[in-house]
Parts: structure tokens; C-alpha cells; sequence
């Protein structure tokens, strides 16, 4: 199982289940649609079509289909990559903020599948790629992502570069460890008055370390850029769904 930390999950209908073989790198579409229309065509059934990744035009980022599992948006390049599909239409250019999160994506795809920051020109190579470099075997979409955005490729590798970058370069951010334990234990008071005290998330909360140590990890792979207790709660939240799947129900309205 890998879900990026930071993208909202959302799982949709069409994907084969465990179907990814390996990571060679990342591809970029267009939509010619909204992140909302796409997550909705996805969900049904006779579109035969889905990606991993969504982007909206805000940078909004979303994640539909697990890592481990195969979607459905390159035909024969499903296998071997990763998808992300950008809300917009043919012939448009990537704005900052989806740039941006193609960027977080491309990292992401790196620290957790050693995916090279380089961009590929064909199936055969590895790092940033693009849906028209697979051709006819790809399903033939010459123009997706089109032009403007395959143009942009190298900017979104630049900031996918940086964001590794400032990653080794903040080792803790700016929390202490005495913060975040308190951060950890404004969690686990949210958990408790929801719940009794037999969870899993609850035997986590309780290890300091292992919280101290995630918590640590996630703020370098926000390129610790972690400057309110409401940020690392959300994240230190993320980062629990993976121990504790009831952890949605019990929140609802607390955080
Ligand atoms: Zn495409």
C-alpha cells in the first residue's frame, strides 16, 4: 500500500487491484475536464479509465488509486507508472499551483520508489514523463498532455529537485521534541473522547518515539515548512488513517 502523504484520498471505482509491476516514473495528462467531473468519471464503471493522481487548478491535490494498485490511463504504460491527470482542456498550460503539485508528486515518487529527478522522452527511460511519449501502444494521445504543458516538464523537475533538497536540509524543522509530543497528545485527546482505549492508533499514540520519529518524517517531507501546530495535527492525522481505518468516523467534528 502507498498513499502520499498530503494528498487527499479518495478511492475511486476503476483499477486493478495490486496490478502496479514497478515505479519507472511519473506521466502527466490533461483532463479535458474538472478534478470533480474526473473523480466522478472514474467512478464509473463504463469509463475503463482512472489515474493514480488529480490536480486542480488551485494545486488542489488528490489521490485516487493506490500506488501498489494499476490505473487505468496509459494503456500499455500502466504497469510501470504512476498517472497524474491536471484539471483543464487540450491546449492549456499547467498553472504555478498544479506545477507545484506535480512537483510534490515527482518527489514524492522519488523518496518512495527511487524514481530518478530526470525527464524521460520514452517508455524505455525513467523519471518525469508525459502520456504522448508512449504513442500508439499508449493508447495513442498525441495530444495529451499537448505543448505548453510538456513544456513545463523541466520546471516541474526543477521543483521536485528543491523540494528533496530543503527535505535533507531540514532535519527536524522547527519543532522540538518537547512540541511534539505535545502535539502528540492533543491528538490522542481527540481520539479518546471518541473511543475507548483499546485501538491500535491508541497503543501508537503511546509510543513517543515511534510518534516523535513520524512526526519527524512527515515534517521533512513538507520540506519542513511545518510553522503551526494545525499542520502537523493534519498530517500526524493522515499518518494515523495508515494505523487506525476508523480514525475518520472518530474525528468527524473534532479536528
Ligand atoms: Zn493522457
Amino acid at each position: 500500500m502507498a498513499r502520499m502523504p498530503g494528498a487527499a484520498f479518495h478511492r475511486v471505482r476503476n483499477y486493478t487491484a495490486d496490478g502496479q509491476q514497478s515505479v519507472r516514473g511519473v506521466v502527466v495528462h490533461i483532463m479535458a475536464g474538472t478534478l470533480e467531473g474526473s473523480q466522478a468519471w472514474f467512478n464509473n464503471a463504463t469509463a475503463q479509465a482512472s489515474s493514480h493522481f488529480g490536480t486542480g487548478r488551485d494545486g488542489e491535490l488528490r489521490q485516487w488509486v493506490d500506488t501498489a494498485d494499476r490505473a487505468w490511463a496509459q494503456a500499455a504504460g500502466n504497469r510501470d507508472w504512476i498517472s497524474v491527470e491536471n484539471e483543464g482542456v487540450g491546449g492549456d498550460a499547467l498553472t504555478d499551483a498544479q506545477i507545484t503539485a506535480n512537483a510534490r508528486v515527482l518527489a514524492w515518487a522519488h523518496t518512495t520508489y527511487d524514481v530518478p529527478l530526470q525527464l524521460a522522452k520514452s517508455p524505455s527511460d525513467r523519471g518525469l514523463g508525459y502520456h504522448a511519449m508512449g504513442g500508439a501502444a499508449w493508447g495513442g494521445h498525441t495530444q495529451c498532455p499537448g505543448p505548453r504543458i510538456v513544456a513545463q516538464l523541466p520546471t516541474i523537475l526543477a521543483r521536485a529537485k528543491q523540494l528533496v533538497a530543503n527535505t535533507q536540509e531540514t532535519p527536524v524543522a522547527d519543532l522540538t521534541d518537547a512540541q511534539i509530543q505535545r502535539i502528540a497528545l492533543a491528538v490522542w485527546r481527540y481520539m479518546n473522547e471518541g473511543q475507548g482505549e483499546t485501538s491500535d492508533a491508541y497503543a501508537y499514540l503511546r509510543n513517543t518515539k515511534a510518534v516523535v520519529d513520524d512526526v519527524k518524517e512527515i515534517t521533512n517531507r513538507t520540506g519542513g515548512q511545518v510553522v503551526e501546530q494545525r499542520v502537523i495535527l493534519t498530517a500526524l492525522m493522515a499518518l494515523l488513517k495508515t494505523v487506525d481505518g476508523k480514525l475518520d468516523q472518530l474525528l468527524e467534528g473534532q479536528a
